[in-house]
């Protein structure tokens, strides 16, 4: 299987000015573009060749793994936000994040936390765990929660190259903007 940059539903310069039009152009441009580029050539002539993107994360190792998983990590991360989006969490996602962290504000200061503390390069994520609550989980470099039988929501990618254009070594300010961003009905949707 040949794998494809899936398109941005919005234009690089929708989420301004949050997350800038040349960090959409380096980080989806050039970065998850050489993720694709980098499964295609380690996946052909494998086993991997005729697999999803899922079972290779799921089952792949080294490089093969770490570029499938920052396909999916990256197509993850860029679909969950819009400039048009829901703030907040409504409904059963409301009601699923204030009984595992008692608040929406409680739960943004522990995601925040584990964004900001995430020691190097990796991704904070909020999953459903094996009976079904909500938790917050790190993981480093490509590393994804599904690999260890969670289900992801939503998830902040920490890896440099996401905010040093627009924030240098400010990641807590790059965490700030990210909440303003977030599409809470994508999100509630895989919930
Ligand atoms: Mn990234």
């Amino acid at each position: 299987m040949s794998f494809e940059l899936p398109k941005l539903k919005y234009e690089l310069d929708a989420l301004e000015p949050y997350i800038s039009k040349q960090t959409l152009e380096f980080h989806y441009g050039k970065h998850h573009q050489a993720y694709v580029n980098n499964l295609n050539n380690l996946s052909a002539g494998t086993e991997f060749e005729k697999a999803t993107l899922e079972e290779i994360v799921l089952k792949a190792s080294g490089g093969l793994f770490n570029n499938a998983a920052q396909v999916w990590n990256h197509t993850f991360y860029f679909d969950q936000f819009s400039t048009a989006g829901c703030d907040e969490p409504r409904d059963e996602m409301k009601a699923a994040i204030e009984k595992a962290f008692g608040s929406f504000d409680a739960f943004k200061e522990t995601f925040t936390k584990a964004a900001a503390t995430l020691f190097g390069s990796g991704w904070a994520w909020l999953v459903v765990n094996a009976t079904g609550d909500l938790e917050i989980v790190q993981t480093s470099n490509a590393a994804n929660p599904m690999t260890n039988g969670l289900k992801p929501i939503m998830t902040c990618d920490v890896w440099e190259h996401a905010y040093y254009l627009d924030k240098q070594n400010a990641r807590l300010a790059y965490i700030g903007d990210f909440w303003k961003i977030l599409d809470w009905k994508v999100i509630a949707k895989r919930f």
